[in-house]
């Protein structure tokens, strides 16, 4: 694990901590040796994510503004083998874990098309949902409820090893919709997922859209800014299912 502090400014909220994470880590080579490219790049699993992370680092850094709270920036290994990195962060944590008030998951936002919506697995279980909505309105951009509960996606990436221990989180995707007439994004995501996820064809050669890249990263900016500045930290709704396994 590689993990990055920008520290915060307030006299006692500095001392709390928002997380963001993103795995470095992919799949190595496929044994296949006929093949002319057995190397899969992970470009989309999971460079963007963690270049979405380094380039809303850059943001918070150069923005010239104070931030109350601290903001980790924390890039984990292993995921594809079992969360590993994340999960001995969870057990070994560098800071306090009751100081860490939220962690912001990125991994493999699909930046193919301009999308128009934002999903965030998790939005329903706690106070941050409410807080993604804003931040994506910021970019004219709609949150959209998950439209794969049957997949319990929200259990399935680093921040759920965080999530264990109690600590709110939300994980980040580009919804369906796309702003580019005539193009169905989610038929862009099926596809990409259906001909390239954890395959050496995942690489530079897809046609990523920049500009769907840099507005997730503002959109992921924006999240944490609200979030390391509000007067309170986020808490688990008490409806929820982690809100009545959590909330005092
Ligand atoms: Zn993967």
């Amino acid at each position: 694990n590689v993990a990055a502090v920008l520290p915060g400014s307030h006299d006692t909220l500095k001392d709390e901590y928002v997380v963001y994470t993103a795995h470095s880590d992919h799949i190595g080579v496929i044994k296949d040796m006929s093949r002319e490219d057995n190397i899969n790049n992970g470009a989309m699993d999971n460079a963007s994510g963690v270049s979405v992370m380094l380039e809303t680092a850059r943001l918070f850094v150069e923005s010239g503004q104070e931030f109350d709270r601290s903001i980790m920036f924390l890039s984990v290994t292993a995921e594809e083998k079992g969360l590993l990195g994340a999960d001995y962060f969870a057990n070994n944590p560098t800071v306090p874990l009751n100081s860490i008030v939220a962690n912001v998951n990125l991994d493999m936002p699909v930046l193919l098309y301009d999308f128009a919506d934002i999903i965030a697995f998790g939005a329903s279980h706690s106070t941050l949902g409410e807080t993604v909505s804003k931040a994506a309105k910021q970019f004219d951009t709609e949150q959209s409820p998950d439209p794969m509960p049957e997949q319990a996606i929200f259990t399935r990436s680093d921040h759920y090893t965080l999530v264990k221990k109690g600590i709110p989180a939300v994980f980040l995707m580009t919804g369906f919709n796309s702003r580019t007439e005539g193009e169905d994004g989610g038929e862009v995501w099926g596809k990409f997922f259906a001909e390239h996820y954890h395959k050496p064809s995942d690489g530079l050669n897809l046609d990523i859209n920049y500009e769907a890249g840099a507005r997730f990263t503002n959109i992921n900016f924006a999240i944490g800014k609200e979030i390391a500045n509000a007067d309170q930290r986020p808490q688990w709704l008490e409806e929820s299912f982690f809100g009545k396994q959590f909330n005092d």
